[in-house]
């Protein structure tokens, strides 16, 4: 059976997570306090009411609990955003998502039963940071405090050897995981893959591992 998901909260997070799942075809009830926000998605979303979500009885009456994933993007209004989480907990939700507005927030929520916490700003703000202080590192994932995924562009220093000629791993242990070349991407490439100019490596590893990585193999360009 088709997975079935709700978004309650429809500004631009709730929104776009509703748009991004509907595009992909999949079942979704949008439930916002708002009148606008819910005329706005009435052709996106496969359902599309005006509800508050503190209410129970309500949640309730929509059949939240058939539903098998609820993402809670309420930002701004962190007592509805707690109390609402507290009720799909209750009610048995099976995943239960949450956007969280600060770090205190996103302590409760995690010890109220939210299966996952997401807080995009800060999130975001670590992307763009690694961004910056590197020309070279295109985006980077965070995957634990110590360990992320960074995307970085092949300096003259690597175009036209091999991975095991670099030996990246035993040298700096963090491993080359896709290479994306044009419009390619290759996957668990061979140690034998010749990395060339212009190549964007995808490098998994220890935050000062990758750090290493970066200094000494990846060229700065001005
Ligand atoms: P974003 O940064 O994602 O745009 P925002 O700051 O615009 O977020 P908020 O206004 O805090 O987000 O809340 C997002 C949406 O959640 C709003 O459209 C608001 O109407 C809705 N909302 C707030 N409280 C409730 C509630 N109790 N039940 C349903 N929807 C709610």
């Amino acid at each position: 059976m088709k997975k079935e998901y709700a978004v309650i909260g429809l500004g631009r997070f709730g929104g776009s997570i509703c748009k991004e799942l509907s595009k992909e075809g999949l079942e979704v009830l949008a439930i916002d306090l708002d009148e606008d926000k819910v005329n706005e998605y009435k052709e996106i979303a496969s359902h599309a009411v005006i509800a508050d979500s503190t209410d129970e009885t309500v949640l309730r009456e929509l059949g939240i609990r058939n539903i098998d994933h609820v993402i809670v993007a309420i930002g701004d209004n962190i007592q509805a955003s707690l109390l609402t989480t507290v009720i799909l907990e209750e009610l048995g939700i099976k995943k239960i998502t949450v956007k969280a507005q600060n770090d205190y927030h996103e302590k409760i929520l995690s010890k109220i039963g939210a299966d996952h916490v997401i807080h995009p700003e800060r999130d975001m703000g670590k992307r763009i940071a690694h961004n910056i202080m590197s020309n070279n590192i295109l985006d980077y994932i965070e995957l634990s405090d110590d360990h992320s995924v960074v995307e970085v562009k092949a300096g003259n220093k690597m175009s036209g050897r091999s991975l095991v000629d670099l030996d990246i791993r035993a040298q700096y242990g963090c491993n080359v995981v896709a290479i994306k070349r044009d419009k390619d991407v290759i996957v668990s490439p061979m140690a034998t893959e010749m990395i060339q100019e212009g190549d964007i490596l995808i490098v998994i590893g220890a935050d000062k591992d990758i750090s290493r990585f970066e200094k000494n193999l990846v060229v700065e360009d001005d």
